[in-house]
């Protein structure tokens, strides 16, 4: 067993999920769990989440659908975006359902539907470009497209968009967006098309804007127990970060004054200390730029200073006078009471370091660390 790991809380996610679908209802909760759940295993994550209550799962990309229903996954699973018209046939077999929003995308999964031999017609949703500009068809190609699904034998159950600005609820965009999707659902219904699932929130506007939860929220960091962005803060304070990463002290020396420490010797101790080297580094995604912004990790359940360059595959912490021993457990993100303390640090912490989002954070570590699940 490797002296780094990240320890995943089934627990806590189970309870954002409720608080989420609490807060929402009658809205459904679908859970996002593309990135292997955001770096928290994604068939772990979507068990867990199915079991508090979520009706659906999405992912970003085929594969990771396929993943789920490896796994034993029969919920629904939205792939969110357009995927390369050869993985058509698979998302038909693994019965995903694929988002589509151009001409190709929906001839591609219309014609793996018939090419299939599953009786029932092959569920769609037509994702609508609101003004994020990144996937989705323009307003004005909407019922064109919803034409084209009903005539090729597909079945439109869904219309959703995304919002650009959600975790800063008050952007005048959030509203005009929404107006604008509401303005698509007025047409397509006008030429007989009702889709069933209407959608639009992501965790900051199923948290912030009431007006963005249709059917469905699509609950991501949320769920994580991560906040969405700092305007949205407020709205966390029942979440339950799920993730935390630690690791064993690995050695232990006492370091003379004017010594220094790690790659380049970019670090040198005013005083005599004990430095303690912890066997994780940037291969397993504890950012190397983290080093120059400050990092800080607990031992004992005190805040103690990485120091030096962070390695590839270990990092250097400045124990001070505090007494650390080989094997002493050390947590780099997540919470500690120990002899000297009781103290957290939170992936928003690293990501307000970092100049990036709590996303970035728990995404970025890596496969070499072993999630383990409580
Ligand atoms: C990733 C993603 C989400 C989830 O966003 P969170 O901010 O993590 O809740 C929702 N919808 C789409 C289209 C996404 O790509």
């Amino acid at each position: 067993m490797r002296w780094a790991w990240a320890r995943v809380d089934l627990g806590a996610l189970e309870h954002n999920v409720r608080v989420v679908r609490d807060l929402v209802a009658p809205s459904e909760v679908w859970a996002v769990v593309k990135a292997d759940g955001y770096g928290h295993g994604a068939l772990q994550t979507a068990r867990a989440a199915l079991a508090a209550g979520a009706t659906g799962l999405c992912v970003a990309l085929t594969q990771e659908g396929a993943e789920l229903r490896a796994g034993g996954i029969g919920a629904p699973i939205l792939v969110l975006s357009e995927q390369p018209p050869e993985d058509a046939a698979r998302i038909v077999a693994e019965r995903l359902t694929p988002t589509v929003y151009t001409p190709g995308g929906i001839a591609a999964i219309a014609a793996a539907a018939a090419a299939s031999s599953g009786a029932d017609p092959v569920v769609v949703h037509l994702k609508i470009d609101t003004g994020m500009h990144r996937v989705g068809a323009q307003p004005s190609q909407a019922l064109a497209l919803a034409d084209a699904i009903v005539a090729a034998g597909l079945s439109l159950a869904g219309l959703f968009t995304h919002l650009a600005s959600a975790d800063e609820p008050a952007a005048g965009s959030n509203a005009s967006q929404l107006a604008t999707f509401d303005d698509v659902v007025t047409r397509l219904a006008a030429a007989g098309h009702a889709p069933a699932l209407l959608h639009a929130a992501n965790s900051a506007a199923a948290l912030a804007i009431g007006g963005s939860r249709r059917d469905i929220v699509r609950l991501g960091i949320a769920m994580y127990g991560i906040e969405p962005g700092p305007a949205v803060s407020a709205l966390c304070a029942e979440l339950r970060p799920a993730l935390s990463l630690r690791a064993r002290v690995s050695l232990v020396k006492q370091v003379a004054a004017g010594e220094g420490v790690s790659y380049g010797l970019r670090h040198h101790f005013t005083e005599a200390t004990t430095v303690a080297t912890i066997p994780i580094g940037y291969a397993d995604g504890v950012p190397r730029r983290l080093f120059a912004s400050g990092c800080e990790v607990l031992i004992h359940g005190r805040r103690m200073p990485v120091v030096g360059v962070i390695t590839m595959d270990q990092l250097m912490v400045d124990c001070g006078d505090a007494t650390v021993e080989v094997g002493d457990e050390v947590v780099l993100i997540g919470s500690q009471a120990g002899s000297l303390g009781s103290d957290t640090i939170r992936a928003e912490e690293w990501a307000a370091r970092l100049g990036t989002i709590g996303y970035e954070i728990v995404c970025g570590i890596s496969k070499r660390i072993e999630r383990r699940f409580g």
